[in-house]
């Protein structure tokens, strides 16, 4: 290919040059002070991201090594109540069950959270509550806040999966109560693949589990981290470190605030193509369930299929998400994380609709001028 694909994918994302440049660096020894330096920049630039004031510690592994690390740190062996609306909330309930006594909480992706059976789960003895943020899957922004109200109320620990969220929307991880909080290098913060940060509270550090896993035990994580310099127990993916390094300055550069006013304003675009087309949304909206900010999901229409559209859309060099799992077939996602900003929004919406044309549905209004109404 003469051209990179756009990828509006909800992770990976595309990433700004600088942060690309600064994976091609020579070799430094990790426990040095250079390292030592790049760790602690990140963390102090993660800290307000999170909303958060507690430790934070960056591990070499995908978000998923961060569920897993904080589930196997802090809630093995115990009582797990799992809230699950979609592909990640059912992960952290699998890692769960792996770990500790688990019961999850169902409900169907992209529909409200089960919180009646939450709160009788804590009534019952849960010791750990585990949620999704912004359940990627289903595009579904979940009520983190009402959650780790339980959660506190009843004096249990929060796992909070911010993983699509922070860096891109609101976080309030210690407002919320959410004792580990979790992202990923390559959704929000527009950083490569490989890296995830977790910040955690005194609460869980008061309630680490014996006999935790070797690779990602936090407490392990957090006596290199306290060194000086700070270090990770075992060799870090250095390259990686020094582009996250790059991305969060970015992200303070452009400002939060406007980072997150600019991934709703995106999001908000998609959405009022899709209503202008006359397509459903993917998530069940209620008065503590919103769209997400930070992917847009929609319902094929009868008679649609993904390969026509995405398939199309690909070729023309824009790649965006199907439905994971159940959905498979039935929905399609366009992400806005990162450094999506107006140009992007309107070539894949422009795009869409001239693969729905060319795939012979007629679509029922002009989804590329609703967009643009709300971009200009
Ligand atoms: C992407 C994602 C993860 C982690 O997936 P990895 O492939 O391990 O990075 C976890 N939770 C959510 C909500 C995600 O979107």
């Amino acid at each position: 290919m003469y051209k990179e694909t756009l990828l509006m994918m909800p992770g990976p994302v595309p990433m700004p040059e600088t942060v690309r440049n600064a994976m091609t660096k020579q070799a430094i020894n990790h426990r040095s002070k250079e390292f030592g330096d790049c760790y602690a920049d990140i963390v102090k630039s993660l800290k307000p991201i999170f909303g958060t004031k507690n430790d934070m510690l960056v591990l070499s592994g995908s978000g998923t090594a961060g569920q897993e690390a904080a589930i196997g740190s802090f809630a093995k062996g115990k009582k797990i109540a799992a809230l699950v609306n979609g592909k990640f909330g059912e992960r952290l309930g699998l890692i769960s069950k792996i770990y500790g006594e688990t019961t999850m909480i169902e409900s169907e992706w992209g529909h409200a959270l089960n919180l009646e059976a939450l709160k009788q789960e804590l009534e019952n003895g849960a010791e750990v509550v585990t949620l999704v943020h912004n359940e990627t899957s289903a595009a579904i922004l979940n009520p983190a806040d009402e959650v780790g109200k339980l959660a506190r109320k009843y004096d249990a620990l929060f796992i909070l999966d911010a993983i699509t969220s922070i860096g891109g929307d609101t976080v309030k991880a210690d407002e919320w109560g959410a004792d580990v909080a979790i992202v990923g290098s390559q959704k929000c913060l527009a950083a490569p693949a490989g890296l995830a940060a977790v910040s955690v509270s005194q609460k869980a550090w008061d309630r680490l589990s014996e006999n935790r896993p070797f690779y990602l035990d936090l407490k392990k994580a957090k006596k290199s981290a306290d060194g000086n310099p700070m270090e990770t127990p075992t060799t870090p993916a250095v390259p990686l470190f020094l582009a996250l390094r790059e991305a969060c300055r970015l992200v303070e550069e452009e400002g939060l605030e406007n980072r997150i006013a600019r991934h709703h304003k995106m999001s908000a675009a998609v959405r009022a193509a899709g209503e202008a087309w006359g397509l459903s949304l993917v998530p069940q909206v209620d008065a503590l369930h919103k769209p997400s900010n930070t992917v847009t999901g929609f319902f094929y229409p009868e008679g649609v299929e993904d390969a026509k559209i995405r398939g199309a859309c690909k070729k023309m060099g824009i790649e965006f998400a199907g439905g994971q799992d159940r959905l498979k077939g039935k929905i399609f996602r366009i992400g806005n994380m990162g450094i999506i900003d107006t140009p992007e929004i309107i070539a894949t919406v422009a795009a869409v609709q001239m693969c729905f044309k060319k795939a012979g549905y007629k679509l029922e209004g002009d989804g590329l001028s609703a967009a643009i109404d709300i971009l200009s």
